[in-house]
């Protein structure tokens, strides 16, 4: 299997983790859709032996026009779930949908015509109301508290139809992408156990652009030195390079913290969710 097409990351392979043991059907879908003019070796253990790989490559660049399209639109995003969308680009790359989206139509159209029709009537949150919540949280994440731009409906608008300022606040893309996932009161309780771990993101966070702010500095310094001395080597040089050295390996070390930190708690919310499904479906 392609290990794009797995939910493991890079340095899960080079851990010689094998990427068959954690295929995702969701990243499947995605990488299916983004790589489908990428994918033309077929196997006998190519499990899309069957499918046509190969779109040509004006109607693959309509495709990936109408992807970003999607990707860049809050309302559609909020309506019609990643998953589904992909599954419609399939349904049409396939020809099991007659229709290719094109880029002088419409995007509401497009979206129609590929059978996942967003309603912009019931969720225009105007820009100028944006920046308004932006600006009254000060561009922080109500959720975790790092920095964020995501207007974000408390109560899905799809139920509430609520636009109204008391039903948007302001999330990061990570809160919003977890929270997507599952009812907000669930969210809004697991976040809040999480206390302690979002205090620890923000320090994260503002350690690292703070250290990443002074290594662009370093380097510019390294770099104004080098063309000053006229020469590329000395022992002033090395010195600030040993420096900027150091710098680089705390941020990297810094960073993978962060990350591991990010990937438990989001494991904690998907994992909580889990289970209170499993809950549910019990009593049921
Ligand atoms: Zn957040």
């Amino acid at each position: 299997m392609n290990p794009k097409l797995t939910s493991i990351c890079d340095i899960c392979i080079s851990r010689g983790l094998d990427p068959q043991d954690y295929d995702n059907k969701v990243i499947q879908d995605v990488a299916q859709v983004m790589l489908y003019g990428f994918l033309g070796k077929r196997t006998s253990s190519n499990q899309w032996k069957d499918r046509e790989f190969l779109v040509k490559s004006d109607v693959r660049k309509r495709y990936e026009g109408f992807i970003q399209d999607y990707d860049g639109n809050e309302v559609a995003l909020q309506q019609v779930k990643r998953s589904d969308f992909n599954e419609a680009i399939i349904a049409s790359e396939d020809g099991e949908v007659n229709y290719v989206p094109g880029n002088n139509v419409d995007f509401a159209i497009n979206m129609e015509k590929l059978g996942v029709p967003v309603d912009f009537s019931l969720n225009e949150v105007d820009y100028i109301d944006r920046e308004r919540v932006r600006r009254k949280y000060n561009y922080r994440c109500q959720y975790c508290g790092r920095k964020g731009k995501s207007v974000d409906h408390k109560n899905p608008v799809s139920l509430s139809h609520d636009n109204s300022m008391d039903n948007l606040i302001l999330s990061c893309s990570e809160c919003n992408r977890i929270k997507s996932n599952m009812p907000y009161d669930l969210f809004i309780k697991l976040n809040n156990q999480l206390t302690n771990v979002n205090k620890k993101l923000v320090k994260y966070e503002d350690t690292l652009s703070n250290l990443k702010e002074q290594f662009q500095q370093a380097k510019r310094n390294l770099a104004a030195q080098v063309h000053l001395k006229g020469v590329v080597s000395d022992p002033e040089l090395n010195a600030m390079r040993k420096q900027n050295k150091k710098l680089q390996d705390a941020i990297d070390s810094l960073e993978s913290d962060y990350d591991a930190l990010r990937q438990l708690r989001k494991s904690y919310f998907d994992n909580s969710w889990k289970l209170s499904q499993e809950d549910n479906s019990e009593i049921i």
